[in-house]
Protein backbone atom coordinates (compact mmCIF):
# COMPACT_ATOMS: atom_id res chain seq x y z
CA UNK A 1 0.00 0.00 0.00
CA UNK A 2 2.82 2.00 0.73
CA UNK A 3 4.17 3.82 -2.57
CA UNK A 4 7.00 4.89 -3.47
CA UNK A 5 8.07 8.09 -6.05
CA UNK A 6 9.99 7.43 -9.30
CA UNK A 7 13.69 9.92 -9.55
CA UNK A 8 16.24 9.46 -11.14
CA UNK A 9 15.23 5.65 -12.64
CA UNK A 10 15.05 4.59 -8.95
CA UNK A 11 11.97 4.07 -6.85
CA UNK A 12 12.63 6.70 -3.77
CA UNK A 13 10.52 6.40 -0.46
CA UNK A 14 10.34 9.54 1.91
CA UNK A 15 9.87 10.23 5.56
CA UNK A 16 6.15 11.45 5.20
CA UNK A 17 3.04 9.88 3.72
CA UNK A 18 -0.39 10.81 3.31
CA UNK A 19 -3.21 8.72 3.03
CA UNK A 20 -5.26 8.51 -1.14
CA UNK A 21 -9.02 7.74 0.09
CA UNK A 22 -11.38 6.85 -2.94
CA UNK A 23 -13.46 9.26 -3.65
CA UNK A 24 -16.94 6.46 -3.64
CA UNK A 25 -16.08 4.47 -1.19
CA UNK A 26 -13.70 6.75 1.00
CA UNK A 27 -11.77 3.79 1.99
CA UNK A 28 -8.05 4.50 2.26
CA UNK A 29 -6.66 2.98 -1.07
CA UNK A 30 -2.60 3.69 -1.18
CA UNK A 31 -0.20 5.45 1.24
CA UNK A 32 1.27 8.32 -0.87
CA UNK A 33 4.92 9.98 -0.57
CA UNK A 34 4.84 13.18 -0.04
CA UNK A 35 8.07 14.81 -2.08
CA UNK A 36 10.54 18.05 0.15
CA UNK A 37 11.69 20.78 -2.22
CA UNK A 38 15.18 18.43 -1.99
CA UNK A 39 13.34 15.72 -3.98
CA UNK A 40 12.03 18.19 -6.57
CA UNK A 41 15.37 19.15 -7.06
CA UNK A 42 17.21 15.60 -6.93
CA UNK A 43 14.65 15.10 -9.77
CA UNK A 44 15.22 18.52 -11.74
CA UNK A 45 18.96 17.36 -11.72
CA UNK A 46 18.29 13.90 -12.62
CA UNK A 47 16.24 15.14 -15.74
CA UNK A 48 19.16 17.62 -16.25
CA UNK A 49 21.98 14.54 -16.11
CA UNK A 50 19.88 12.85 -18.44
CA UNK A 51 19.70 15.05 -21.38
CA UNK A 52 22.87 14.31 -23.01
CA UNK A 53 21.09 10.52 -23.29
CA UNK A 54 18.46 12.01 -24.80
CA UNK A 55 20.06 14.30 -27.22
CA UNK A 56 22.04 11.66 -28.35
CA UNK A 57 19.05 9.32 -29.27
CA UNK A 58 18.01 9.30 -32.87
CA UNK A 59 14.19 10.21 -34.03
CA UNK A 60 13.47 6.80 -34.26
CA UNK A 61 14.88 5.71 -31.10
CA UNK A 62 12.95 8.01 -29.49
CA UNK A 63 9.53 7.42 -31.88
CA UNK A 64 10.56 3.48 -30.94
CA UNK A 65 9.89 4.06 -27.25
CA UNK A 66 6.92 5.96 -27.24
CA UNK A 67 5.22 3.07 -29.40
CA UNK A 68 6.42 0.71 -26.67
CA UNK A 69 4.58 2.84 -23.88
CA UNK A 70 1.62 2.40 -26.61
CA UNK A 71 2.07 -1.76 -26.84
CA UNK A 72 2.26 -1.57 -22.99
CA UNK A 73 -0.95 0.32 -22.05
CA UNK A 74 -2.57 -1.39 -24.76
CA UNK A 75 -1.57 -5.11 -23.11
CA UNK A 76 -2.39 -3.47 -19.90
CA UNK A 77 -5.88 -1.51 -20.35
CA UNK A 78 -8.13 -2.82 -17.94
CA UNK A 79 -5.56 -2.60 -15.28
CA UNK A 80 -4.65 0.90 -16.21
CA UNK A 81 -8.35 1.98 -16.16
CA UNK A 82 -9.01 0.19 -12.95
CA UNK A 83 -6.48 2.55 -11.27
CA UNK A 84 -7.87 5.68 -12.47
CA UNK A 85 -11.38 4.59 -11.44
CA UNK A 86 -10.26 3.81 -7.97
CA UNK A 87 -8.97 6.94 -7.54
CA UNK A 88 -10.18 9.42 -9.33
CA UNK A 89 -14.12 7.50 -9.11
CA UNK A 90 -14.19 8.28 -13.21
CA UNK A 91 -16.91 5.55 -13.89
CA UNK A 92 -14.77 2.21 -15.56
CA UNK A 93 -16.03 2.43 -19.22
CA UNK A 94 -14.98 5.86 -19.56
CA UNK A 95 -11.51 5.20 -17.83
CA UNK A 96 -11.42 2.54 -20.66
CA UNK A 97 -12.13 4.98 -23.35
CA UNK A 98 -9.31 7.04 -21.53
CA UNK A 99 -7.29 4.39 -21.98
CA UNK A 100 -7.96 4.10 -25.76
CA UNK A 101 -6.90 7.58 -26.00
CA UNK A 102 -3.77 7.19 -24.02
CA UNK A 103 -2.37 4.59 -26.57
CA UNK A 104 -3.26 6.48 -29.56
CA UNK A 105 -1.70 9.73 -28.25
CA UNK A 106 1.49 7.49 -27.41
CA UNK A 107 1.38 6.69 -30.67
CA UNK A 108 0.95 9.94 -32.14
CA UNK A 109 3.70 11.49 -30.01
CA UNK A 110 5.77 8.51 -32.11
CA UNK A 111 4.63 9.38 -35.43
CA UNK A 112 5.37 12.86 -34.29
CA UNK A 113 9.00 12.01 -33.60
CA UNK A 114 9.80 10.92 -36.67
CA UNK A 115 8.29 14.22 -38.40
CA UNK A 116 10.07 16.87 -36.60
CA UNK A 117 11.15 18.87 -39.69
CA UNK A 118 12.82 22.53 -39.63
CA UNK A 119 12.59 24.73 -43.05
CA UNK A 120 14.76 26.34 -45.45
CA UNK A 121 14.84 30.47 -45.34
CA UNK A 122 15.25 31.96 -49.00
CA UNK A 123 18.24 34.02 -48.13
CA UNK A 124 18.77 35.60 -51.16
CA UNK A 125 15.11 37.01 -51.27
CA UNK A 126 16.54 39.72 -49.28
CA UNK A 127 19.79 42.36 -50.72
CA UNK A 128 22.36 41.31 -48.26
CA UNK A 129 21.23 37.29 -48.63
CA UNK A 130 22.70 36.47 -51.90
CA UNK A 131 24.91 33.16 -51.43
CA UNK A 132 23.43 32.45 -48.40
CA UNK A 133 21.88 28.92 -47.54
CA UNK A 134 20.01 28.81 -44.38
CA UNK A 135 17.79 26.45 -42.39
CA UNK A 136 16.73 25.73 -39.01
CA UNK A 137 16.92 23.07 -36.76
CA UNK A 138 13.92 22.05 -34.13
CA UNK A 139 16.15 21.36 -31.18
CA UNK A 140 15.35 20.11 -27.45
CA UNK A 141 14.25 22.96 -25.07
CA UNK A 142 16.10 20.82 -21.99
CA UNK A 143 14.03 19.70 -18.66
CA UNK A 144 10.02 20.14 -18.59
CA UNK A 145 7.90 19.95 -15.62
CA UNK A 146 4.44 18.89 -16.17
CA UNK A 147 1.71 19.71 -13.54
CA UNK A 148 -1.47 17.95 -14.59
CA UNK A 149 -5.14 17.38 -13.19
CA UNK A 150 -7.17 14.41 -11.85
CA UNK A 151 -9.58 14.31 -14.24
CA UNK A 152 -7.58 12.70 -17.02
CA UNK A 153 -4.70 11.15 -15.62
CA UNK A 154 -3.02 9.29 -18.10
CA UNK A 155 -4.15 11.30 -21.42
CA UNK A 156 -3.62 14.19 -20.07
CA UNK A 157 0.03 13.21 -18.79
CA UNK A 158 0.25 11.86 -22.32
CA UNK A 159 -0.36 15.20 -24.13
CA UNK A 160 2.78 16.27 -22.36
CA UNK A 161 5.22 12.97 -21.34
CA UNK A 162 4.59 12.14 -24.88
CA UNK A 163 5.19 15.39 -27.06
CA UNK A 164 8.02 16.15 -24.70
CA UNK A 165 10.03 12.37 -25.43
CA UNK A 166 9.15 12.91 -29.20
CA UNK A 167 11.08 15.94 -29.13
CA UNK A 168 14.29 14.58 -26.95
CA UNK A 169 13.69 16.56 -23.58
CA UNK A 170 13.45 15.36 -19.97
CA UNK A 171 10.66 15.44 -17.65
CA UNK A 172 9.41 16.20 -14.23
CA UNK A 173 6.03 15.16 -13.73
CA UNK A 174 3.97 16.05 -10.69
CA UNK A 175 0.04 14.34 -11.28
CA UNK A 176 -2.61 15.76 -9.03
CA UNK A 177 -2.34 14.50 -5.48
CA UNK A 178 -5.77 12.44 -5.84
CA UNK A 179 -4.30 10.93 -9.01
CA UNK A 180 -0.61 9.73 -8.13
CA UNK A 181 -1.22 5.54 -8.84
CA UNK A 182 -2.02 6.75 -12.25
CA UNK A 183 1.13 8.74 -12.42
CA UNK A 184 3.45 6.04 -10.68
CA UNK A 185 1.57 3.05 -13.36
CA UNK A 186 3.31 5.23 -16.14
CA UNK A 187 6.47 5.09 -14.47
CA UNK A 188 6.49 1.46 -14.46
CA UNK A 189 5.64 1.15 -17.93
CA UNK A 190 8.38 3.47 -18.62
CA UNK A 191 10.99 2.25 -16.92
CA UNK A 192 10.58 -1.21 -18.43
CA UNK A 193 11.61 1.14 -22.19
CA UNK A 194 14.95 2.13 -23.56
CA UNK A 195 14.20 5.46 -22.31
CA UNK A 196 17.77 6.54 -20.52
CA UNK A 197 17.25 6.90 -16.58
CA UNK A 198 16.39 10.56 -15.22
CA UNK A 199 14.82 11.09 -18.72
CA UNK A 200 10.93 10.88 -16.57
CA UNK A 201 10.34 11.45 -12.59
CA UNK A 202 7.66 11.58 -10.73
CA UNK A 203 7.61 13.98 -7.74
CA UNK A 204 4.22 13.34 -5.69
CA UNK A 205 2.68 16.01 -3.06
CA UNK A 206 0.80 18.83 -3.12
CA UNK A 207 0.63 21.60 -5.43
CA UNK A 208 1.41 24.61 -2.94
CA UNK A 209 5.05 22.92 -2.39
CA UNK A 210 5.75 20.49 -5.29
CA UNK A 211 3.83 22.45 -7.58
CA UNK A 212 5.70 25.74 -6.78
CA UNK A 213 9.31 24.01 -6.03
CA UNK A 214 8.94 23.34 -9.78
CA UNK A 215 7.35 26.42 -11.40
CA UNK A 216 10.71 28.21 -9.53
CA UNK A 217 13.21 26.44 -10.06
CA UNK A 218 16.19 27.84 -12.73
CA UNK A 219 16.97 24.38 -14.35
CA UNK A 220 13.19 23.99 -15.64
CA UNK A 221 13.04 25.12 -19.24
CA UNK A 222 8.92 25.01 -19.48
CA UNK A 223 6.14 24.48 -17.08
CA UNK A 224 3.45 22.67 -19.16
CA UNK A 225 -0.11 22.78 -16.93
CA UNK A 226 -3.18 22.36 -17.30
CA UNK A 227 -5.80 22.76 -14.48
CA UNK A 228 -7.81 25.39 -13.08
CA UNK A 229 -7.67 29.21 -14.23
CA UNK A 230 -6.97 30.00 -10.23
CA UNK A 231 -3.74 27.89 -10.66
CA UNK A 232 -2.72 28.75 -13.88
CA UNK A 233 -3.11 32.40 -13.41
CA UNK A 234 -0.18 31.61 -10.02
CA UNK A 235 1.65 29.92 -12.31
CA UNK A 236 2.28 32.24 -15.13
CA UNK A 237 2.81 35.20 -12.62
CA UNK A 238 5.60 32.95 -11.30
CA UNK A 239 7.01 31.32 -13.70
CA UNK A 240 9.60 34.56 -15.16
CA UNK A 241 10.77 33.80 -18.55
CA UNK A 242 10.48 30.05 -18.55
CA UNK A 243 8.21 28.43 -21.82
CA UNK A 244 4.29 28.06 -20.46
CA UNK A 245 1.68 26.00 -22.04
CA UNK A 246 -1.53 26.91 -20.27
CA UNK A 247 -4.98 24.57 -20.50
CA UNK A 248 -6.87 25.85 -18.47
CA UNK A 249 -11.14 25.34 -17.81
CA UNK A 250 -13.68 26.53 -19.66
CA UNK A 251 -18.36 26.92 -19.79
CA UNK A 252 -18.56 25.22 -22.66
CA UNK A 253 -21.44 26.10 -24.66
CA UNK A 254 -23.70 25.02 -27.62
CA UNK A 255 -26.59 26.24 -29.85
CA UNK A 256 -29.57 24.19 -31.00
CA UNK A 257 -31.12 25.26 -34.03
CA UNK A 258 -34.72 24.12 -35.21
CA UNK A 259 -35.19 21.32 -37.33
CA UNK A 260 -32.95 19.17 -35.76
CA UNK A 261 -33.19 15.57 -34.31
CA UNK A 262 -34.16 15.85 -30.87
CA UNK A 263 -33.33 12.80 -29.61
CA UNK A 264 -29.79 12.69 -31.39
CA UNK A 265 -28.83 15.34 -30.36
CA UNK A 266 -29.95 15.04 -26.84
CA UNK A 267 -27.97 12.20 -26.53
CA UNK A 268 -24.98 13.26 -27.22
CA UNK A 269 -25.68 16.33 -24.64
CA UNK A 270 -26.32 13.84 -22.33
CA UNK A 271 -23.15 12.05 -22.41
CA UNK A 272 -21.43 16.02 -23.22
CA UNK A 273 -22.88 17.18 -19.79
CA UNK A 274 -22.38 14.20 -17.56
CA UNK A 275 -19.56 12.09 -18.69
CA UNK A 276 -17.05 11.95 -15.82
CA UNK A 277 -19.59 13.59 -13.52
CA UNK A 278 -19.10 16.80 -15.23
CA UNK A 279 -15.50 16.97 -14.55
CA UNK A 280 -14.22 17.45 -18.18
CA UNK A 281 -12.89 20.99 -19.13
CA UNK A 282 -15.01 20.80 -22.46
CA UNK A 283 -18.12 19.44 -20.51
CA UNK A 284 -21.40 20.88 -21.84
CA UNK A 285 -22.48 23.13 -19.40
CA UNK A 286 -24.75 25.68 -21.23
CA UNK A 287 -26.85 25.02 -23.87
CA UNK A 288 -28.72 27.23 -25.98
CA UNK A 289 -31.92 25.84 -27.76
CA UNK A 290 -34.29 27.55 -30.69
CA UNK A 291 -37.45 28.52 -28.86
CA UNK A 292 -39.47 26.46 -31.66
CA UNK A 293 -38.05 22.75 -30.08
CA UNK A 294 -37.07 24.30 -26.55
CA UNK A 295 -40.10 22.16 -24.82
CA UNK A 296 -39.73 19.44 -26.93
CA UNK A 297 -35.17 19.17 -26.44
CA UNK A 298 -36.15 19.59 -22.20
CA UNK A 299 -38.72 17.04 -22.46
CA UNK A 300 -36.72 14.74 -23.71
CA UNK A 301 -33.32 15.88 -22.05
CA UNK A 302 -34.80 14.70 -18.72
CA UNK A 303 -36.21 11.46 -20.16
CA UNK A 304 -32.99 10.48 -21.40
CA UNK A 305 -30.96 11.90 -18.14
CA UNK A 306 -33.49 9.84 -15.96
CA UNK A 307 -32.06 6.72 -17.57
CA UNK A 308 -28.25 6.80 -16.44
CA UNK A 309 -27.17 4.52 -14.26
CA UNK A 310 -25.53 5.78 -10.75
CA UNK A 311 -23.00 3.89 -9.05
CA UNK A 312 -19.59 2.18 -8.06
CA UNK A 313 -17.35 3.83 -10.97
CA UNK A 314 -15.62 -0.05 -10.84
CA UNK A 315 -19.37 -1.37 -12.17
CA UNK A 316 -18.84 -1.18 -16.22
CA UNK A 317 -22.76 -0.27 -16.45
CA UNK A 318 -22.56 2.86 -14.20
CA UNK A 319 -22.88 6.31 -16.01
CA UNK A 320 -22.43 8.45 -12.99
CA UNK A 321 -20.38 8.09 -9.64
CA UNK A 322 -19.08 10.38 -7.08
CA UNK A 323 -17.33 13.94 -7.80
CA UNK A 324 -13.66 13.77 -7.07
CA UNK A 325 -14.17 14.99 -2.96
CA UNK A 326 -16.77 16.41 -0.60
CA UNK A 327 -16.04 19.49 -0.61
CA UNK A 328 -16.32 19.96 -4.35
CA UNK A 329 -20.05 17.99 -4.26
CA UNK A 330 -21.22 20.84 -1.57
CA UNK A 331 -19.53 23.89 -3.55
CA UNK A 332 -22.04 22.27 -6.93
CA UNK A 333 -25.14 21.94 -4.37
CA UNK A 334 -24.49 25.83 -3.38
CA UNK A 335 -24.42 26.42 -7.24
CA UNK A 336 -27.87 24.41 -7.84
CA UNK A 337 -29.39 26.35 -4.33
CA UNK A 338 -27.84 30.11 -5.59
CA UNK A 339 -29.00 29.57 -8.95
CA UNK A 340 -32.65 28.61 -7.99
CA UNK A 341 -32.76 31.63 -5.91
CA UNK A 342 -31.84 33.77 -8.66
CA UNK A 343 -35.22 32.59 -10.79
CA UNK A 344 -33.78 29.34 -12.74
CA UNK A 345 -36.32 26.37 -12.34
CA UNK A 346 -34.50 22.69 -11.56
CA UNK A 347 -36.21 20.04 -14.06
CA UNK A 348 -33.91 17.31 -12.55
CA UNK A 349 -31.23 16.29 -9.93
CA UNK A 350 -30.22 18.69 -7.81
CA UNK A 351 -30.18 16.00 -4.71
CA UNK A 352 -27.60 13.41 -3.41
CA UNK A 353 -28.53 9.36 -3.63
CA UNK A 354 -26.20 7.30 -2.28
CA UNK A 355 -23.11 9.90 -1.70
CA UNK A 356 -23.58 10.61 -5.75
CA UNK A 357 -24.82 14.17 -6.75
CA UNK A 358 -27.82 13.66 -9.56
CA UNK A 359 -27.05 14.56 -13.37
CA UNK A 360 -28.96 17.95 -12.32
CA UNK A 361 -30.91 20.08 -15.07
CA UNK A 362 -31.75 23.45 -14.75
CA UNK A 363 -33.63 26.08 -17.08
CA UNK A 364 -34.06 29.62 -17.57
CA UNK A 365 -30.54 30.36 -16.08
CA UNK A 366 -29.77 33.69 -14.90
CA UNK A 367 -26.61 34.68 -16.64
CA UNK A 368 -24.78 35.65 -13.67
CA UNK A 369 -25.48 32.86 -12.00
CA UNK A 370 -22.04 30.74 -10.89
CA UNK A 371 -23.56 27.71 -12.73
CA UNK A 372 -23.46 29.77 -16.12
CA UNK A 373 -20.91 32.09 -15.83
CA UNK A 374 -18.50 30.35 -13.64
CA UNK A 375 -16.69 26.57 -14.32
CA UNK A 376 -19.33 24.58 -12.90
CA UNK A 377 -17.02 21.48 -13.47
CA UNK A 378 -20.03 19.19 -12.30
CA UNK A 379 -23.18 17.19 -13.74
CA UNK A 380 -24.90 20.45 -14.05
CA UNK A 381 -26.33 21.28 -17.16
CA UNK A 382 -28.18 24.62 -17.53
CA UNK A 383 -30.58 25.63 -20.64
CA UNK A 384 -31.92 28.42 -21.92
CA UNK A 385 -34.29 29.47 -24.81
CA UNK A 386 -33.14 31.72 -27.20
CA UNK A 387 -35.07 33.62 -30.35
CA UNK A 388 -32.11 33.61 -32.74
CA UNK A 389 -29.01 31.88 -33.53
CA UNK A 390 -27.05 35.37 -32.95
CA UNK A 391 -28.47 35.31 -29.52
CA UNK A 392 -27.25 32.22 -28.78
CA UNK A 393 -23.84 33.12 -29.92
CA UNK A 394 -23.63 36.59 -28.16
CA UNK A 395 -24.66 34.18 -24.84
CA UNK A 396 -21.69 31.81 -25.60
CA UNK A 397 -19.04 34.60 -26.14
CA UNK A 398 -20.54 36.42 -23.22
CA UNK A 399 -18.38 34.45 -21.13
CA UNK A 400 -14.68 34.81 -19.42
CA UNK A 401 -13.84 31.48 -20.94
CA UNK A 402 -13.32 29.70 -24.88
CA UNK A 403 -12.18 26.80 -24.93
CA UNK A 404 -14.88 24.85 -27.53
CA UNK A 405 -18.49 25.99 -28.32
CA UNK A 406 -21.04 23.68 -30.42
CA UNK A 407 -23.81 23.80 -32.83
CA UNK A 408 -26.54 21.95 -34.50
CA UNK A 409 -28.20 23.29 -37.33
CA UNK A 410 -28.65 21.82 -40.94
CA UNK A 411 -28.47 25.48 -41.87
CA UNK A 412 -25.11 25.83 -43.69
CA UNK A 413 -24.90 29.82 -43.70
CA UNK A 414 -26.01 29.42 -40.31
CA UNK A 415 -23.12 27.26 -39.06
CA UNK A 416 -20.24 29.33 -41.35
CA UNK A 417 -21.88 32.51 -39.13
CA UNK A 418 -21.43 30.50 -35.83
CA UNK A 419 -17.74 29.59 -36.72
CA UNK A 420 -16.37 32.80 -37.85
CA UNK A 421 -18.05 34.52 -34.46
CA UNK A 422 -17.80 32.38 -31.60
CA UNK A 423 -14.52 33.32 -30.02
CA UNK A 424 -13.48 29.80 -28.73
CA UNK A 425 -10.05 27.90 -29.68
CA UNK A 426 -12.68 25.46 -31.15
CA UNK A 427 -16.01 25.44 -32.81
CA UNK A 428 -17.98 22.08 -33.33
CA UNK A 429 -19.96 21.92 -36.13
CA UNK A 430 -22.86 19.52 -35.77
CA UNK A 431 -21.60 18.15 -32.18
CA UNK A 432 -21.12 18.69 -28.73
CA UNK A 433 -18.14 20.93 -27.35
CA UNK A 434 -17.07 18.09 -25.58
CA UNK A 435 -15.82 16.45 -28.64
CA UNK A 436 -11.84 15.81 -28.96
CA UNK A 437 -9.37 13.86 -30.72
CA UNK A 438 -5.55 13.93 -29.76
CA UNK A 439 -4.31 14.77 -32.70
CA UNK A 440 -6.31 18.03 -33.47
CA UNK A 441 -5.21 21.39 -32.48
CA UNK A 442 -6.65 21.66 -28.69
CA UNK A 443 -6.54 24.78 -26.40
CA UNK A 444 -8.46 28.02 -25.55
CA UNK A 445 -8.62 31.74 -25.73
CA UNK A 446 -9.40 34.27 -22.86
CA UNK A 447 -9.38 32.18 -19.34
CA UNK A 448 -9.23 29.32 -21.01
CA UNK A 449 -5.40 29.36 -21.28
CA UNK A 450 -2.66 29.90 -23.96
CA UNK A 451 -0.94 27.78 -25.84
CA UNK A 452 -2.00 24.37 -28.10
CA UNK A 453 -1.84 20.59 -27.34
CA UNK A 454 -2.17 17.98 -30.18
CA UNK A 455 0.96 16.33 -30.74
CA UNK A 456 2.30 18.24 -33.42
CA UNK A 457 1.51 21.88 -31.87
CA UNK A 458 2.35 20.27 -28.31
CA UNK A 459 5.92 19.94 -29.99
CA UNK A 460 6.37 22.82 -31.79
CA UNK A 461 5.92 24.58 -28.38
CA UNK A 462 8.63 22.11 -26.92
CA UNK A 463 11.35 23.41 -29.23
CA UNK A 464 13.82 25.47 -29.75
CA UNK A 465 14.29 26.59 -33.22
CA UNK A 466 17.70 26.92 -33.86
CA UNK A 467 18.41 28.93 -37.43
CA UNK A 468 21.98 27.85 -39.36
CA UNK A 469 23.18 30.56 -42.06
CA UNK A 470 25.96 28.82 -44.56
CA UNK A 471 28.09 31.85 -46.60
CA UNK A 472 29.10 30.40 -49.56
CA UNK A 473 31.41 33.39 -50.99
CA UNK A 474 34.48 32.49 -52.29
CA UNK A 475 37.27 34.36 -50.30
CA UNK A 476 38.10 31.79 -47.53
P1 LIG B 1 -6.07 22.25 -10.16
O1 LIG B 1 -6.60 22.25 -8.81
O2 LIG B 1 -5.74 23.54 -10.82
O3 LIG B 1 -4.77 21.31 -10.13
C1 LIG B 1 -4.03 21.02 -11.29
C2 LIG B 1 -2.60 20.67 -10.88
O4 LIG B 1 -1.96 21.84 -10.36
C3 LIG B 1 -2.53 19.61 -9.77
O5 LIG B 1 -1.42 18.79 -10.00
C4 LIG B 1 -2.33 20.48 -8.54
O6 LIG B 1 -1.74 19.80 -7.45
C5 LIG B 1 -1.39 21.53 -9.10
N1 LIG B 1 -1.28 22.75 -8.28
C6 LIG B 1 -2.15 23.21 -7.35
N2 LIG B 1 -1.67 24.37 -6.81
C7 LIG B 1 -0.49 24.62 -7.42
C8 LIG B 1 0.48 25.66 -7.30
N3 LIG B 1 0.33 26.67 -6.46
N4 LIG B 1 1.59 25.61 -8.09
C9 LIG B 1 1.75 24.61 -8.98
N5 LIG B 1 0.87 23.59 -9.12
C10 LIG B 1 -0.24 23.60 -8.37
O7 LIG B 1 -7.05 21.48 -11.18
P2 LIG B 1 -7.82 20.11 -10.98
O8 LIG B 1 -8.92 20.32 -10.00
O9 LIG B 1 -6.87 18.99 -10.78
O10 LIG B 1 -8.42 19.93 -12.45
C11 LIG B 1 -9.56 20.59 -12.86
C12 LIG B 1 -9.26 21.80 -13.71
O11 LIG B 1 -8.45 21.44 -14.82
C13 LIG B 1 -10.52 22.38 -14.32
O12 LIG B 1 -10.47 23.78 -14.25
C14 LIG B 1 -10.46 21.91 -15.77
O13 LIG B 1 -11.19 22.68 -16.68
C15 LIG B 1 -9.00 21.97 -16.03
N6 LIG B 1 -8.66 21.14 -17.18
C16 LIG B 1 -8.31 21.74 -18.37
C17 LIG B 1 -8.03 20.95 -19.48
C18 LIG B 1 -7.62 21.56 -20.79
O14 LIG B 1 -7.02 20.84 -21.60
N7 LIG B 1 -7.89 22.82 -21.05
C19 LIG B 1 -8.11 19.58 -19.38
C20 LIG B 1 -8.49 19.01 -18.16
C21 LIG B 1 -8.74 19.80 -17.06
P3 LIG B 1 -2.67 19.24 -6.25
O15 LIG B 1 -3.55 18.21 -6.85
O16 LIG B 1 -1.66 18.69 -5.33
O17 LIG B 1 -3.42 20.41 -5.72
Amino acid sequence: MEQKMYINGEWVSTAEYAELKSPYTKEVIAKIPQATREHVSAAVEAAQRAQQAMTNLTALERANILYAIAKAFASKRLEAATIISRESSKPLKYALSEIDRTIETYRFAGDEAKRLIGEMIPMDAAKTGENRFAYTLEQPLGIIAAITPFNFPQNLVAHKVGPAIAAGNTIVLKPASQTPLSALFLAEIIDCTDLPKGAFNVVLGSGGIVGDALVESDKVKMITFTGSPAVGIQIKEKSGLKRLALELGSNSGLIVDRNINIEHVVRKCVTGAFSNQGQVCISLQRIYVMEEVFAAFVEEMIAQTQSLKIGSPLDETTDISAMIHDKEQQRAIQWITEAIAEGANLLYGGEVEDGVLLPTILANVDRKSKVSCQEVFAPIVSINKISSIEEGIEAINDSDYGLQAGIFTKDIQTAFTASKNLSVGGVIINDIPTYRVDQMPYGGVKQSGTGKEGLKYALQEMTETKLVIWNQEGGL
